[in-house]
């Protein structure tokens, strides 16, 4: 089965609006197999959509329109499909009842063109808009599935997932064996040189399937197979997984979709470890990361963003000859990285100190190039470890890259440690 999304709005084309519906969809499809070979994007014009559905049925069985239904003038994604299949357009009871009753409640009375917002297609299967009002449309015709989502990413998530993948399961994919996933995360590693390590598992690939995914300082690889159970799937995922894992020991940090700092919160939660971080060009984000996995409040003690030279030395006791003179190493430097990691362990108190110390441009800061950036991870009667990383991207890319860069040596160490207990 082939599938062609069609994201109409003209916002879209105007490039205020990303389409992220599109992305949502293509993930959610390739899950239950589906493959999508073409996205198309279609302003709110009659003629255009016609076409754009004309050229979608000579190369996919399944077109997925989102937006376009809601209540006003230029919402004609149903009208136009309707047309096209030679259909009338009828108003759905159930769903004109929850608008005249949601303008009821708010005390507000219901114009006419919010009835719009309830028709369906003659024949076509109601798909319920559990966050919105505008109802869904599902409707198979010569050989062909058509599902009509609203545009609001939070209205179309739930559709699609809790309405639309049952009536597909049920009506396009009967008799298709479903296809199993397993996703390995990856760090410390970029994707070309991970692509470069699997490369002939890469090109010999046929049953399980191998995907690489660029994150920002992570890397996804999907693996994927077609099977008649899970547990049979799971034989060859797995018999797949334990190859990777030979090639990229050091690099594989999980089974299932999930941030590295997940990993770090669980490993030192579970070892009762604990951690303050300093932090110069990241400015908080090792924190904000860190902070946003649940459970984090057990292993994570504090953080200090040190921002400027006098912020170094006033609340991490960097010594100012190492930060300012002829001869100093300056902020950016392993000196400097190696303090603000010792201090900030002992401030705090915890098991490990983090610093990381860096330019994040895009302007040079001491004469120093953008992108080179120090990390330090002090232990507790250990030695402290400092990395200099050179790093390219802009702002956004360096201070993300540093931070995850700082959390897999993190990883690494704790893997390592845990090796010589
Ligand atoms: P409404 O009832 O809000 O008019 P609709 O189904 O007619 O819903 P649109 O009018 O096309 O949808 O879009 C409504 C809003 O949904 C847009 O302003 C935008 O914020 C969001 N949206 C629409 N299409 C997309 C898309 N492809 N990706 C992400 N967001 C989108």
């Amino acid at each position: 089965m082939k599938a062609e999304i069609i994201a109409v709005g003209t916002e879209l084309l105007l490039g205020q609006i990303v389409n992220t519906n599109a992305q949502f969809l293509s993930k959610e499809l390739a899950a239950i197999g589906i493959d999508v070979y073409f996205q198309t994007v279609v302003g709110d014009n009659a003629l255009r959509m016609k076409q754009s559905i004309e050229t979608a049925q000579s190369r996919a069985d399944i077109i997925i329109f989102s937006g376009g239904i809601g209540p006003t003038q230029d919402d004609i994604t149903k009208d136009v499909v309707a047309e096209l299949l030679g259909r009338e357009l009828h108003i759905e009871q159930r769903s004109l009842d929850k608008i005249e009753q949601m303008f009821t409640s708010r005390g507000t009375l219901m114009t006419e063109n919010n009835k719009r917002q309830a028709t369906l297609i003659e024949g076509a299967t109601p798909l319920t808009n559990e966050t919105g009002l505008a109802l869904g449309n599902a409707i198979f015709q010569d050989d062909h599935y058509y599902i009509i989502l609203p545009g609001p990413p939070k209205e179309l998530k739930p559709m699609f997932s809790n309405h639309a993948v049952p009536w597909l399961q049920q009506h396009a994919l009967t008799g298709e064996m479903p296809i199993y996933s397993k996703m390995l995360k990856f760090a410390g590693i970029g994707e070309s040189m991970l692509e470069d390590k699997l490369k002939d598992l890469i090109s010999a690939q046929t049953d399980p399937t191998i995907a690489p995914y660029a994150g920002e300082g992570e890397v996804t690889v999907r693996i994927s197979t077609k099977a008649g159970s899970e547990s049979e799937a799971m034989v060859k995922l797995n018999e797949l997984e334990v190859q990777i894992q030979q090639r990229l020991p050091e690099h594989l940090y999980a089974s299932h979709d999930i941030p590295i700092e997940h990993v770090i919160v669980e490993m030192m939660a579970d070892r009762e470890l604990t951690l303050g971080a300093a932090e110069s060009c990241t400015g908080g984000l090792l924190m904000e990361l860190l902070t946003s996995i649940p459970g984090s409040g057990t292993m994570l003690r504090g953080g200090i963003v040190c921002y400027t030279n006098e912020m170094k030395e006033k609340l991490l006791n960097v010594p100012h000859a190492y930060l300012e003179g002829e001869d100093a190493p300056g902020a950016v430097s392993p000196e400097v990285a190696k303090v603000l990691a010792e201090q900030v362990r002992m401030i705090t108190d915890a098991d490990y100190g983090l610093a990381v110390t860096g330019v994040a441009g895009p302007g040079y800061s001491e004469r120093k190039k953008v992108g080179l950036v120090y990390i330090g991870i002090a232990e507790r009667g250990g030695e402290t470890e400092i990395h200099e990383l050179n790093l390219s991207g802009n702002r956004e890319t360096i201070r993300i890259r540093s931070a995850k860069t700082l959390l897999y040596r993190l990883w690494r160490k704790l893997v390592e440690n845990e090796k010589l207990d």
